[in-house]
Order: C-alpha cells, then structure tokens, then sequence
C-alpha cells in the first residue's frame, strides 16, 4: 500500500481500540464531536501527499515496492536525502504553524532511523535485529501513524522501579508465551493517542533510571487497537467552539492518554529489545535514531517560531506599536528565534555524520543544543505575545456577539485598531488569544518544555557528555604560560 489519502487514514481509525474519554469510552474516535475534529486535521495532511503540485516535495518511492511513501520513513544516505525530508517535514509543520507537535513524521523518522540501527538490535539477538526492520518496512509501506510512550508513571520519581511501593504499577512483563511477551501495567505519555495505528513502547531518550530490572527493560510496539490495551484521554482543551473563535484548538486539540496494559500478549514480531538493561538504557545515546526525531522537531520548531512572529507582527502593526523601540525589541527577540532555528537545521545538515553502513545522520551537537534551546525560548515567545498583546488579548467577543444585528456593527466600530476594522481585530486577536493564553496554548507551553524529554537531565548531559577537551587544553596551556612567564 502506497502512501495514504486522509479517507484511508480516517477509515484505519475505525476499529477496536479502547479510548476512554470523558468517563466513556470512545465508540468512534472520526465520529465523536470533540475528538473527531483532530482526526480530520490529521487527514489533511495525509490528503497533502496526494496533491499533485505537492506529492513530489513529500514522496519517495518504496525501496521494496517503488510505490509513493512517505519522506519522513527515508534512510536518508546524502546531505540531499536529509535537505528532501526537512521539506517534507516543513510542509506539514506549515499547515498547522508548529501546533500539531507530534505529526506522524516524527516516529516515523525515529523508526528510520531505528532500522538504520538494526545492528544494535541484533545485540540483543540476530533475530532482534531483524524484527525491527521488517517492523520499519511495514511501517513505510503501509503508511502507518504512530505514538510513543517513554517514561513510567508518575509515582515515586525519588525510587526505581522496582522499589515502588506497588512495582506492578509501572509496565512490566509478567510472562512470555508461544505468540509473544505478555506486559502489564502503565506506561505516560502517550500523546496522539486516539488517533495513531501503531503504539511504539520503548526506553526514555533522556533517563538511565528506566529498566532497572529485566522485566522492565524492553522495546516494542503494538497496534493501538491491541486487546487489554486501554488509553484514558485527559479532559480535551476543546470545548467544540467555532473554528471563528478557537483557531487553534478547534483544528489541533492533539490529546494526550495515559496507555493501561493488562495481560497484552505482544508478538514476538513485534519485539525488539528484551530483557538487556543495557541496551535499553542505551539504546537512544549509543545509536542516532533519535536524532532524526530532533530533525523533524527543530523543522516543527521554526515553523512554530515563524507563526509566532506572523501574530506578532500583525498584532503590533494592529495598535500602532510598531515604532516603539522596546516593541521592537521584542519581535527582534522572535526574529532570532526563527533564525536560530534556520541555523541549526542548515548546520546539523552541512556537518552532517554518514556511519559505516553508509547512512547519514544530522549533526548529534548541533541538534542536542536545538533540542535544548526550543524549551527555553518557546514560553518567551509567548510572553511576547502577552505583552504585546496586553488587554487587548481580552477584547474579544466570539463569533455570535459578531453576528448579532446591532451589536455586530458597534463591534466593528469600537473595536477597530490602527489597521484593522473591529471584526478583522478580534479574528486577530482571538487567534492569539489561542496562541498565548487559552488552555490550548498553556499546554503547547508545557509541551514544549517537557515532550522531547526531561530538560534538566538534558542538560546536565550537554555538560557530562560533551568533549571539551580542547577547550580544557587551551585554558591550562595559557595557565601554564602565564606561570613560565611570572617566574
Ligand atoms: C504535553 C506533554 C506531552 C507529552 N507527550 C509524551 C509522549 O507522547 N510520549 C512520551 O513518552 N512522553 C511524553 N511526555 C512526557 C515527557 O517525556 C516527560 O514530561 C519528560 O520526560 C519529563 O518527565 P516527567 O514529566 O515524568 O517529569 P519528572 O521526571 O517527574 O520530573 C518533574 C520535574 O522535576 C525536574 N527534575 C528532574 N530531575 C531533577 C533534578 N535532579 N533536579 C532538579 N529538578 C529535576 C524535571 O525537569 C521536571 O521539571 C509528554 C509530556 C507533556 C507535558
């Protein structure tokens, strides 16, 4: 199967999957009100790589079948492949200005790269090795959407796993069987959930403390629809307002769900790690699998830049504020955001690494320190917003006061700023107001703080794990003849 339109996409969703919201579970997630309308947004980005203008920027044929697949599943083997992927990654990063965070392009550049990987599988057995590319083919050919989920639950973060109180809380394999490895327990955070094929369940990126016993160490995945698999949805940001007056979360209200095992028998197919504490601790520090999910991020994170500085502009130009120098410090603070960002990609493209099986892999350091940097000036930004926007961020009548006769007129008259009429200045400003103060965008703020992994640990490993040697050399060297020279 060739890549998906967004009918075959919406039509995957409808099967068994257990997805509980709002203390139901969910008959069908394309039809629910609140949910569905996520799904449909996710549908237009898989209908884009069937647009004729666009399925060549997108595409790629299938090694195995030659048919039109997703860029995003590239191996990529030349500075050429990875610039080709970032196109497609910025397509779809565009249509939403960054807001869907976790696009399937995402995972299935991790997956790639995984495959790439394989031989480190196979450490864990040759058959290992195997299994995680027949999975990525799979995968590439059938076009699937995937979430992930890293870390354990919440419970006591000052004890391993298996020092809980109750150590059958975070997931766990209680067993193995002809057909696979039976897991229990659970896993946070799922984001995407309702709306994924596939569930990838394997090792934090950012913490060694995960799998400090065997039966806590694996790497798998299974179908979202797999029996004894259940997701509980958190409460939705989306309260099915207009998409007049929620632009934002009315189109890409993403969910986030914690993922519940009970007795989920995984095929062995579908294996990957098992049992190795070492490799799983490793798995994403000694091979470069994740770095082609910070490829695809620091591609969703100039796109997210850029939009913010899209509603900026318009909002300063909106009030008149444009020449105030401290205005324009501001928007030249987002401005350097989204060059920042340019540079890291343009960077970590031109240095890039090619290992020995001959794929190339983006810069690691350059795309550590962007995967550092996004964290910290995404919620800046927003500020920016805040306090460029200032009460007018609460001038903001929705869609039916707009439309009621009379009131409708006075709105567009005594809400009219320097550039805008009322009715074009509250479209503005209610999008930022969903930009920078509405539920949808306190939790893009603590996405972006927390999705890619724990930001202090990442950090603390920029120092541990970075050779600084040379720069230690050239210190003591000029100690050294500071020294000489004061005998
Ligand atoms: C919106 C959202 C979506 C997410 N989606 C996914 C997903 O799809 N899949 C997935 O696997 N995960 C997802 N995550 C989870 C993410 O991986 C974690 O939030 C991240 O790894 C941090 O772990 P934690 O939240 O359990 O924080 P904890 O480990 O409980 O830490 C709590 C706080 O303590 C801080 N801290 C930790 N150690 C120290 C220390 N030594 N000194 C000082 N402070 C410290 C942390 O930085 C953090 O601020 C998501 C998170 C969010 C918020």
């Amino acid at each position: 199967m060739p890549a998906r339109t967004g009918t075959e996409y919406l039509a995957g969703l409808a099967d068994q999957r257990e997805i509980w919201f709002a203390g139901e579970r969910v008959k069908s997630v394309v039809d629910h009100p609140i949910l569905g309308r996520a799904a449909r947004t996710l549908a237009e980005l898989y209908d884009m790589q069937w647009n004729p203008v666009l399925q060549s920027k997108l595409t790629y044929p299938s090694p195995t079948t030659g048919e039109p697949v997703s860029l995003a599943f590239i191996q990529p083997r030349s500075v050429e492949d990875l610039v080709r992927r970032r196109v497609m990654f910025k397509h779809w990063a565009d249509f939403s200005g960054g807001m869907l965070g976790r696009t399937p392009d995402y995972l299935n550049a991790i997956l790639a790269g995984c495959a790439s990987s394989r031989l480190y599988f196979a450490g864990n057995g040759t058959e290992y090795g195997e299994r995680i590319s027949k999975y990525y083919e799979l995968s590439r050919d059938r076009d699937l959407c995937a979430t992930h989920t890293f870390i354990d639950p919440q419970i006591n973060r000052a004890r391993s796993q298996s020092e809980q109180a109750d150590p059958t809380v975070p997931l766990h394999v209680i067993g193995e069987s002809a057909e696979g490895l039976v897991v229990s327990g659970a896993r946070m955070l799922a984001t995407l959930a309702p709306y994924a094929d596939e569930l990838y369940v394997f090792p934090s990126p950012s913490r060694t403390q995960q799998s400090d016993a065997p039966r806590f160490a694996f790497a798998f995945a299974v179908p979202v629809a797999t029996p004894g698999l259940k997701f509980i949805c958190r409460e939705s940001l989306d309260g099915g307002g207009s998409p007049a007056d929620y632009p934002l979360t009315s189109r890409y209200e993403e969910m986030d769900a914690v993922a519940v095992f009970r007795d989920v028998v995984v095929p062995w197919e579908r294996v990957f790690l098992k049992g190795d504490i070492v490799l799983c601790n490793r798995l994403f520090r000694d091979t470069p699998a994740f770095l082609h999910g910070i490829h695809q991020f620091t591609v969703k994170n100039l796109a997210k830049a850029e939009f913010v500085l899209g509603v900026a502009s318009l909002m300063a130009e909106a009030i008149g504020r444009t020449e105030l120098p401290a205005y324009q410090q501001m928007l030249g603070e987002i401005v350097d955001a989204v060059e920042t960002e340019r540079a890291f990609l343009r960077a970590a493209e031109a240095d890039a690494i090619t290992d020995a099986r001959g794929f190339v892999h983006p810069n690691p350091e350059i795309l550590s320190t962007a995967r550092n940097y996004f964290p910290k000036i995404y919620p800046r930004l927003i500020e920016i917003l805040q306090l460029i926007g200032s009460s007018g961020l609460m001038a903001t009548p929705s869609e039916r006061d707009l439309e009621t006769p009379g009131l409708g007129e006075e709105i567009d008259r005594y809400y009219q700023s320097a550039t805008l009429m009322g009715k074009e200045r509250v479209q503005l400003f209610r999008l930022a107001w969903d930009l920078a103060c509405s539920g949808f965008a306190g939790r893009q703020v603590l996405y972006e703080r927390f999705f890619a992994g724990d930001p202090f640990l990442l950090m603390a490993s920029r120092f541990l794990n970075y050779d600084r040697s040379t720069a230690v050399a050239r210190v003591k060297a000029l100690l050294a003849r500071s020294r000489e020279q004061s005998e």
